[in-house]
């Protein structure tokens, strides 16, 4: 489990990254981080990209309905304005955030702050997503969390686009994605190109 660095002597702040695959408590261990702070009288702003309106406006709510008040915001340069006044800036769901949130980010590691960073690493197709993978490089401390993958029990890395839902965008609702391990996600992806192939022929005769 990740223990907070100790204070003492730090001249600035620093970023620590929580990434991870669908369903693997990204947000979950953020909350957690965030509401240690706030009990240790740390002043703590939440943000998120005003894109992810999944469950609630205001709440960064994770799938257990574990929740933490947050700030929803358009871009991500308005988190150094909003956030003059706390210790710790917690980010959620920080691949729908534009390149810039690197640089957001260690300014506000400059200016002193703990910044906690959550976001999903990889898309549905196995890219890694927006700036994570640019945040993951300048982050002092990384924390990759994993599911479980329903089919065999393995650590689930990868998010699986389940076939019929391809034209939903990607916010993640529980019937529309599952974690799966590399093996079961690779599995995945060839039978799905093997029934669209079976489909075209169909239609062709
Ligand atoms: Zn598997």
């Amino acid at each position: 489990m990740f223990l907070e660095p100790s204070f003492k002597g730090q001249r600035s702040g620093w970023i620590e990254v929580i990434c991870g695959s669908m369903f693997s408590g990204k947000t979950e261990e953020l909350i957690r981080r965030l509401k240690r702070a706030k009990f240790a009288n740390m002043k703590v702003g939440i943000f998120k990209p005003s894109v992810d309106t999944r469950y609630d406006d205001e709440k960064v709510v994770s799938h257990d309905s574990n929740y933490i008040m947050s700030q929803p915001v358009a871009e991500c340069q308005e988190i150094l304005k909003l956030s003059l006044s706390y210790n710790v800036v917690g980010i959620d769901e920080a691949q729908f955030f534009s390149e810039d949130l690197v640089e957001v980010a260690q300014t506000l590691a400059l200016r002193g702050k703990r910044v906690i960073i959550a976001g999903l690493d990889m898309d549905y197709r196995g890219i890694p997503f927006g700036p994570m993978p640019n945040l993951l490089a300048v982050a002092e401390y990384i924390t990759k969390v994993h599911a479980i993958c329903p089919h065999c029990g393995n650590l689930a890395t990868h998010s699986y686009r389940k076939a019929a839902e391809e034209s939903r965008v990607l916010l993640g609702e529980k019937d529309s994605y599952e974690p799966r391990c590399r093996t079961c996600y690779q599995m995945g992806n060839i039978l799905d190109l093997k029934i669209k192939i079976d489909e075209k022929e169909h239609q062709a005769d």
